[in-house]
């Protein structure tokens, strides 16, 4: 274990680091989703960074409970507790479930990880971020509980919780002077994550920039552009063809997919191992990846609302360009009249040039 005094809240520190400690609570409101999602990375796997296998990165020590070799309890919190006394830098701090709000918490609390070693009171995930997350050299908020409060966030909860940058603010900057960086997703796509974290790895080790995020803390690379912009289905729409029910192979607009405005790259990448991918393999995009999942995409499988309009617009159009392409294709379908067996040559060839 590092044992190098931590810096001051603010305080920035150097890159170039040898080694490295994750600090991965997932003590949030979730359903350690996304712990159980990044085990089956590829891109790399999480198995290949801590072992070392990934060329260039610092030795990585993972402190994650699923992915723990410990037994749990202290032998498990130990790290956690010297990171929070200042004993144990630098470290990156993962944040997986959403941050509830202690303040309105009544006589009790709403989510704990450990209890307090002197007065045996549940330290909670909000006493945990605040030791945390001003001595961290970068801040990660894994899905979208994480990054934008998710699920448990949605109208009439009663926690009142949130994203991290909601509760962290969005101009807080680690000690390695980065912002949060968000990587949602209900759960988050396994490669998705690994790549992001091992690009910050790099940026660790001294050897890559910082992560470039767009203005909601996400990877500009993989969050750039729309799920219809990358699906299976994209053809279907075009030509104004869509799906009736969720047997069919068309477009699913109609059916509630909200792919043409949500930002996700899932169609293109897959899920694991370049398998699946929601629309392509018939789930309608339930836009779990955005800030406002799931209260502005509800109900689920209603069309959404500018999608009848599109769709409208779209129809005579595809209709009248899938009619020419039948055409075309049918065309494209017969092979030359030249290609016979008789005896005669029709393929137009001309030997008048010949001396
Ligand atoms: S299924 Fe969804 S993402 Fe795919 S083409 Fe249709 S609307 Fe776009
Ligand atoms: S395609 Fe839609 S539902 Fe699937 S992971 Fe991306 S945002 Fe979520």
């Amino acid at each position: 274990m590092t044992t190098a005094k931590s810096p001051q809240a603010g305080q920035s520190q150097p890159h170039g680091f040898d080694e490295i400690h994750i600090l991965w609570i997932s003590e949030g409101m979730s359903c350690d989703g996304d712990t159980v999602a990044v085990t089956a990375a590829a891109q790399p796997a999480i198995e290949d960074v801590v072992t070392g296998l990934v060329p260039g990165l610092p030795t990585v020590h993972l402190h994650n409970k699923v992915l723990s070799p410990t037994v749990g309890g202290e032998e498990f919190l130990a790290p956690f507790r010297a990171a929070a006394r200042g004993e144990l830098t630098p470290f990156i701090l993962v944040i997986e479930g959403s941050i509830p709000n202690e303040k309105i918490n009544g006589d009790g609390y709403w989510t704990s990880f450990g209890n307090h070693p002197n007065t045996g009171e549940p330290l909670t995930l909000n006493w945990w971020i605040d030791n945390l997350a001003p001595k961290a050299w970068a801040v990660v908020a894994a899905g979208t509980c994480a990054t934008y409060g998710g699920i448990h966030a949605m109208a009439g909860n009663p926690t009142g919780c949130m994203g991290l940058a909601d509760y962290l603010g969005s101009d807080f900057r680690s000690t390695g002077g980065l912002p949060i960086v968000n990587v949602p997703g209900c759960p988050v796509q396994p490669d998705n994550f690994m790549e992001t974290l091992t690009w910050v790895l790099y940026h660790a080790a001294g050897s890559a920039p910082p992560p470039p995020l767009d203005e909601m803390l996400r990877p500009q690379w993989l969050f750039g552009k729309t799920v219809h912009e990358g699906c299976d289905r994209a053809g279907y729409y075009e030509q104004g063809d869509f799906a009736k029910d969720y047997n069919s192979p068309k477009c699913q607009v109609k059916i509630g997919c909200w792919g043409p405005v949500v930002n996700c790259n899932v169609p293109k990448r897959g899920w694991m191992g370049g398998i699946g991918g929601c629309p392509n393999v018939g789930g309608i995009c339930i836009a779990c990846t955005m800030p406002g999942f799931p209260d502005k995409f509800m109900p689920f499988m209603d069309m959404p609302p500018g999608g009848s309009l599109s769709s409208a617009i779209v129809k005579p159009y595809g209709a009248f360009i899938r009619r020419m392409r039948g055409i075309t294709n049918s065309t494209a379908n017969t092979e030359p009249r030249w290609r016979h067996n008789r005896e005669e040559l029709t393929s137009g060839y001309n030997p008048r040039w010949r001396p």
